[in-house]
């Protein structure tokens, strides 16, 4: 049996793709454009989230706790990702589920369970709070907090820009590297690590400029603060995290029948829709070269199409 490290460290030893990106719209202006593709990490632990995770699992195992818990809503992707974490490596773990537990658990939470995880609703205001039911002794947990953006979470996604450096075939610069935002940890783990170089975009998929600060702050936690190479995109959060819009999976869906990779309404989808119309708009100069981050997230397709019908028309 390998140890806990040496498994950790095999998960890691393969990096994503970094791939082409071709969109015969954006043809006439002339962009180099890569797309890094952490969705296809592993068909559970994936994308940013397991960036995020990592050094967490690390840290858990240096402390010796046995029970990861964190916190998060229905469909979150960090909920899954913890489940079946604690699964592949062996942590106990519990889930705090915003909100009453429903009648009949959605895709993302029977997954969890499956994986072994306690789930534990708590009310939206408890939530808030950050209440824990009082049977659980939080003093024997490793806790991750919600989305994973803590520390350690930010400075793992330092690890998605030294793939991409190892996997340029040329030295031409960046000039963009784009990526969706939710709290903000992946955009501060790539911005701190790029240590200035290129122009961080992060696409909001949420309403509000609250992700500013929240950006601002992360890089300050981790000594990154004083980078102001980046800049929040806050025009295509298409309503908020559980809305979907017809223009959106549209786009979605003849953007997988034209390139062959699948998105997420809540967050991907959101972004590429973004970067098109951007340089459609002539955000970016001609001859640019753009990383897009494909930050994962594709397992909510699978709650998306419970709540909303066949809308997406792709498998993954
Ligand atoms: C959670 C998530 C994000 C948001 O990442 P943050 O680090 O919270 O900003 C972006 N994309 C996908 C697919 C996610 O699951």
């Amino acid at each position: 049996m390998p140890d806990f490290h040496s498994i950790i460290k095999q998960f890691n030893a393969v990096f994503s793709p970094l791939n082409d990106l071709t969109i015969s719209d954006l043809d006439p202006y002339g962009l180099e454009i890569l797309i890094k593709r952490d969705d296809l990490i592993d068909p559970a632990l994936s994308g940013n989230k397991w960036r995020k995770l990592h050094l967490n699992l690390v840290e858990a195992k240096r402390q010796g706790k046995q029970t990861l818990l964190t916190f998060g809503g229905a469909y979150s992707n960090h909920i899954y990702a913890v489940a079946a974490a604690g699964q592949h490596f062996g942590f106990k773990t519990i889930g705090i589920i915003r909100g009453e537990a429903p009648a009949e658990l959605g895709a993302t939470l029977r997954f969890a369970k499956s994986c072994g995880m306690d789930l534990q609703f708590i009310s939206r205001t408890a939530y808030r709070e950050k209440i824990i039911p009082n049977h659980i002794k939080i003093e024997s947990c490793y806790v991750v907090p919600e989305g994973g953006s803590n520390l350690l979470g930010v400075k793992g996604c330092g690890a998605i820009v030294d793939e991409v450096y190892q996997q340029l075939e040329d030295d031409k610069p960046v000039d963009y590297w784009c990526l969706s935002s939710g709290t903000g940890g992946t955009a501060s783990g790539i911005i701190s690590q790029l240590l200035g170089r290129s122009k961080v975009l992060a696409f909001s998929a949420l309403k509000g400029d609250f992700l500013k600060k929240e950006i601002q702050h992360l890089l300050e936690l981790n000594d990154a603060g004083h980078f102001n190479n980046w800049q929040l995109i806050s025009d295509y959060h298409f309503g908020g995290y559980a809305k979907h819009k017809p223009e959106l999976i549209q786009f979605m869906n003849s953007f997988y029948e034209e390139t062959g990779v699948p998105l997420d309404p809540v967050y991907t989808g959101k972004l590429l829709f973004g970067i098109c119309d951007l340089a459609k708009k002539g955000f970016f100069n001609r001859g640019s070269r753009i990383v897009v981050v494909h930050t994962g997230g594709l397992q909510g397709l699978l709650g998306f199409r419970e709540r909303f019908g066949p809308l997406v028309n792709f498998e993954f």
